[in-house]
Parts: C-alpha cells; structure tokens; sequence
C-alpha cells in the first residue's frame, strides 16, 4: 500500500470513529445525581422518585439517588462521588451542614463546570454556608435577611434589586397561577408560550441572594388576595457559578405541583441545560396555556 493510500485509510477511519463517537455521545444519557435525605415540610420519599421518574421517562437522563443520612445519625462518611455526574439535583432542603468533605466537593465541583440543579425547598437549606448561598442564585426562611443579598423581584416589568430589611421567604395557600416567561431566548425556555397556567403549587416570595449573574426567565403575580407581595416574584433562574451552569426552579412543592407539564417541561430543560449547556428536549403538545393548566398521571 502506497502511503498516500494509507493516508487515505487513516483519513477515513478517523472520520468513521468521530462520528461514531459523535453519535453514542449525543444517544449518551445526561447523568443526574439528586441528593436528598431531609427536606422540612417537603416530602421528599414521594418527591425524588417522581423526579427520577421524569427524569428518566424524557430518555435523556440517567439518574442515581444519594440519600443523606437520617437526623440523628452520622453523616461524616456521606460523600457521594460529584464528579462522576454531569449534573447534581438537589432536593435536599436542611440546615444539617453536610460534611467538610462534600462542602468542598460540591464547591469544586460547580467552579469546574458542573451542572446544579436547585429544585424548590432545596433553595432554603443551608443558610449558614455562605458559598451554598452564592450557588443557589435566591433563598428564603431559616433567618436569612438583608445580609443575605437583596430582594429579586419585578417593578415594571423590570428586574429590581431590592437592598430594603425585611422578611425573607414567604408564599401563602398553594393555588393555581399564570407563570410569566421573562426570557424567551434561553436555551431552556426557547419555544414555550409567553404565558401559562401552573397547577396547584406554593408561590414563594420575598427571596433573597447575592445573585452575580442572576438571569431569571419566568416570574409570577404574587396576589395580595393569596397573602402574596403584589410584586412579580422569580420563579426560574439560571446564573454560572465559575465554569458551573446553575438552574433554580421554585415550583414543585408536592406530586400534583409536578405533575404540571409546565414544572415538567421546565424541569427536564433546565436539568439538560445544566448538565450540557444546551436543550434538545421539546416542548410537548400538552404544554398548559394562559388559560388551561394541564397535567399527566
Ligand atoms: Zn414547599
């Protein structure tokens, strides 16, 4: 064989092993990591199995669980292993300090570029750990104040930070409400309707961070006649953290909250976003509208 023939040859079979690589790649299942183990008022031995459940149903995902231990018992071995993932959810909500160990683990781990998903109650765990506190872009409750950062919220239909003292974390009786999409140009929120009707879920409000990079796409009308602010409050946020893609979605407070294809949608997109920068998942048919809520068993 000439070398010119054998340049060809090796051409050839360099370009046949990238795109075989390039398809078992984009056919690779994302993988989720959703850390749990104890979520106050949140019932989350029905929650993580729902969310694994959607999570694997979209055929993106593939999805492991790493449940903290119990109160009362010893954590200090609790170390799941971050790296291997290319996202980790959490639906843990505590105060309980994780051990020093996976502190610095999930800190690396976001700086370095990996995804975090901070879904509901997990927005409020933590508030003594000022790092968690700069990752989860908004928090509430457990006396978090103004020295957490400022309100988020929107005054004429502009995002305003809000240095005034007060109340951090609030939401009045779960109800249905319009979720208002404030960026249609982001990858995980490209294609969904302007408006649409959530099911029955909590509304928080009067959150608080730092929030650097703080880009929210979606708010609601937090109504005085549901003791709400009378302020739009954000619901879905995104921010980098280092080389670290975070996604925040404030909904999802209980199975019938999660079972609106609007929480579902918003899920899986913002979980793919975090785990890979992009989103390839569509928006179903069954998508609420302004005026509907729509909902899968
Ligand atoms: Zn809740």
């Amino acid at each position: 064989m000439s070398w010119v023939n054998l340049g060809i040859l090796l051409a050839w079979a360099v370009a046949i092993g990238l795109s075989a690589n390039r398809l078992t790649r984009a056919d690779e299942p994302l993988s989720v990591l959703i850390l749990d183990g104890v979520n106050p008022s949140h019932d989350w031995q029905v929650t993580t199995p729902l969310l694994q459940h959607l999570l694997r149903k979209s055929g993106r995902f593939r999805v492991d669980v790493a449940t903290a231990p119990a109160e009362g018992e010893d954590m200090s071995g609790y170390r799941p292993r971050l790296a291997d993932y290319d996202v980790v959810l959490s639906n843990y909500g505590d105060q309980r300090p994780w051990p020093e160990a996976l502190q610095a683990d999930f800190v690396r781990y976001v700086e370095g570029g990996g995804g975090f998903v901070c879904y509901h109650a997990a927005s409020n765990a933590f508030a003594d750990w000022p790092e968690y506190n700069r990752i989860c872009p908004l928090g509430g409750w457990y006396g978090r104040d103004v020295r957490w950062g400022p309100y988020a919220y929107f005054r004429d239909d502009k995002l305003v930070r809000d240095e005034s003292p007060g109340v951090t974390g609030h939401h009045g009786p779960q109800h249905e409400y319009q979720v208002e999409m404030r960026d249609l140009e982001h990858p995980i929120t490209r294609g969904l309707p302007p408006v649409w009707r959530h099911t029955k879920d909590e509304l928080y409000d009067t959150l608080r961070g730092k929030a650097e990079n703080l880009q929210v796409l979606a708010s609601a009308y937090s109504d005085p006649a549901q003791e709400g602010t009378g302020r739009h409050e954000p619901l879905l946020v995104v921010q980098n953290y280092g080389k670290g893609r975070v996604f925040q979605t404030m909904l999802g407070h209980a199975d019938y909250s999660m079972r609106c294809v609007g929480f579902i949608t918003t899920l899986l997109r913002g979980t793919e976003w975090a785990a890979s920068g992009k989103v390839t998942i569509p928006v179903p048919k069954d998508f609420p509208t302004a005026e509907a809520t729509s909902s899968r068993e």
